[in-house]
Formats: C-alpha cells, structure tokens, sequence
C-alpha cells in the first residue's frame, strides 16, 4: 500500500531523513521508533503529503504523493502530536464539523460517528465539552476525528505523549482497533509502546534507517549484548586484569566513581552479569554497584549502529 523509496528530506543544510526505504502492506500497524530528533515526524508528514519531499518517492496505492491530487490528500488521516480540536465544542459537534469539513453529507456524518465513538473508546462522552475532557479523552476525540471519514491510511504522531498509564493501556487498544478498517503507521519514542501496538517496527536514527522488522525480531537482536556499569572497590589494575580474563567481557573502560571507587562500563556477550558477579567477588573485590549502563533506546540505537546496515 505505501510504498517509500530513497527519501530524503532537507531543512535548509540540514538533512532530517537520509535515503528512506520501505514497503507497508495493507491493515498493518506499523511503528516508528526514534530518538527525539530522529525524522520520524518530517518522514510521517511526507507520507501523509504534508511536506514535499526534498528527494525519492512515496507512493501510496501506487500514486506518487508529489503529484497527487488534494482529494487523494484527503484520503489520509493525519494526527499530529497536539490534537487540532475546537475545545469550545462538545465531543458530537465538533466530529459532526469535521465530517461535513472532509465534504460527508449529513446522514453519512450522523450515521458514522456512533462508529468513531466506539472506535475511539469515547462511549459516554459525547455531550461533554472538550475543554472539560481530560488530556487521553482529548487525544481520543483527535483519533475520532481523523477517522471520520474512514482513511485508508491512519498516521498518529506520538499518540501515547502525555498520558498517564492507564490512559496509555486504552490508547493502545484504540490504535490496535483501527487496523480493521486502515493501514496504521504511529510514531513513539518508547520501544516497550510499539511492541505493545506494532507488528512490524521501523527504527529511524539521525534520519536513517537502522532497522525493520518485528518486534521480537528487534528484541533478540538487541538480546546478544547486554551494557552495564559497574562500581568496584580495589585497584585499578586488579579490575583490569579481573575483566580481561573473563570470556563474556566483550569491552571495558575503566573510571573513577566521585567517591574514589572504580567504575567500570562493560558490554558484556550475552547476559552474564551472574557469572561476573560471581568473579568480582571471587577475586575479593568489593562490588558498590552495578548498574544497566543505558536505557532501553539508547541501548537498541547503539546495538543497531554499530553493525553497519541494518
Ligand atoms: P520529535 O520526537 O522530537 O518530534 P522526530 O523524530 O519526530 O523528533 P523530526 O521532528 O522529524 O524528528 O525532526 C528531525 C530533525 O529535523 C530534527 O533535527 C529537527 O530539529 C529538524 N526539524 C524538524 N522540523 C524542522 C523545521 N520546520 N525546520 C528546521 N528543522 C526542522
């Protein structure tokens, strides 16, 4: 259904996505997942024909989107991070302005915002005023009014961003929900939430594509090396040696912690921080800490960087 070849996007100099290429199929839920600053917002614009691409293609049922007409535009559901509402409006009026705004006649309108209600998980709220509607009802009523007019293709920009955790579990269901009827792309910077609603993940970094494929996929690929930060009570040299004896230290650098402890931050081959715990203390060290050397994304962006291609 999309399908993206080699594009890059230009602010000025500065080059926000680098040669981009992908295919999605229809009714899938795709996430991309990056950084702030990654491209994940100019890439979903160019798809949803927002922004002009600076070079490559995007092909949406094989027409080009630099050339395609508003009415094919139209056909695309765009959600950016800050819902447009009018927030003076209660829940069914503003869909019932948008409806006719995407040009549905009256009964189309009437009869489809039952649907969007239940879709959006908005059931009991549509007499509410939007102003008065907490911040995960207010981006519920953003994901009602870009369906409205049942696009083919659904595109949420960081749809999870400020909610709370409950609020995070029912917005997971609303976007699973919409690939009855659309393809979905939807953009975070949290892994554990595209795992959560993605069958397949696209990792942008620095613009670049670093990696495509399933969740699980990703997982175990990230799974070979594990980082960690250790903080040690001996000498310097005693850690060195202690750490290049160990077959599943893969690298080290060696520290000094404020207290005058040396750290270490190792990547180890797989997870082995048992055994060399067990070494540590082994050789009579005393082990003050040890802590994941980096968190889940910066760990995935370093795992996948540093191979090359994805
Ligand atoms: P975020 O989650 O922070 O929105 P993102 O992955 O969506 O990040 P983009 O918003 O696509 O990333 O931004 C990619 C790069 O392009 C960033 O370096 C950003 O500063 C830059 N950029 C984005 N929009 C503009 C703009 N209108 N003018 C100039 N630079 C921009």
């Amino acid at each position: 259904m999309i399908e993206v070849q080699s594009l890059s996007r230009y602010y000025g100099v500065h080059r926000a996505v680098d040669d981009v290429s992908f295919t999605v199929g229809e009714h899938a839920v795709v996430g991309f997942l990056g950084l702030n600053g990654a491209g994940k917002t100019t890439t979903l614009k160019v798809i949803a024909g927002l922004l002009a691409a600076s070079s490559g293609t995007v092909r949406i049922d094989g027409v080009d989107m630099a050339t395609a007409p508003v009415s094919f535009r139209k056909s695309i559901g765009f959600l950016p991070e800050t819902p447009p509402l009018y927030t003076e409006m209660t829940v069914s009026e503003f869909l019932r302005y948008v409806g006719r705004l995407r040009g549905m006649t009256v009964a189309a309108t009437e009869a489809r915002i039952p649907e969007v209600i239940a879709k959006a998980h908005l059931q009991g709220q549509e007499n509410r005023v939007i102003d008065e509607l907490s911040h995960g009802f207010r981006k519920r009523v953003g994901i009602a009014q870009v369906i409205i007019h049942k696009p083919r293709l659904v595109i949420l920009d960081e749809p999870i961003s400020g909610l709370d955790p409950k609020q995070i579990v029912e917005m997971r269901e609303v976007v699973k929900g919409l690939a009855a009827e659309s393809t979905v792309l939807v953009s975070s910077h949290i892994l554990s939430e595209v795992q959560h609603t993605c069958s397949r993940v696209l990792v942008l970094h620095d613009g670049k594509l670093v990696a495509d494929g399933s969740p699980d996929a990703l997982s175990s690929r990230l799974g070979a090396a594990t980082s960690i930060q250790i903080t040690v009570s001996g000498s310097p040299e005693q850690v060195q040696t202690l750490l290049s004896a160990q077959p599943a230290v893969q690298r080290f650098t060696l520290g000094r912690s404020p207290h005058g402890h040396v750290t270490a931050a190792i990547e180890l081959e797989g997870d082995a921080r048992e055994s060399l715990v067990a070494a540590i203390v082994g050789a009579g060290l005393g082990l003050r800490r040890l802590d994941d050397a980096r968190d889940e994304l910066e760990e995935i962006f370093m795992g996948l960087t540093k191979g090359g291609e994805a």
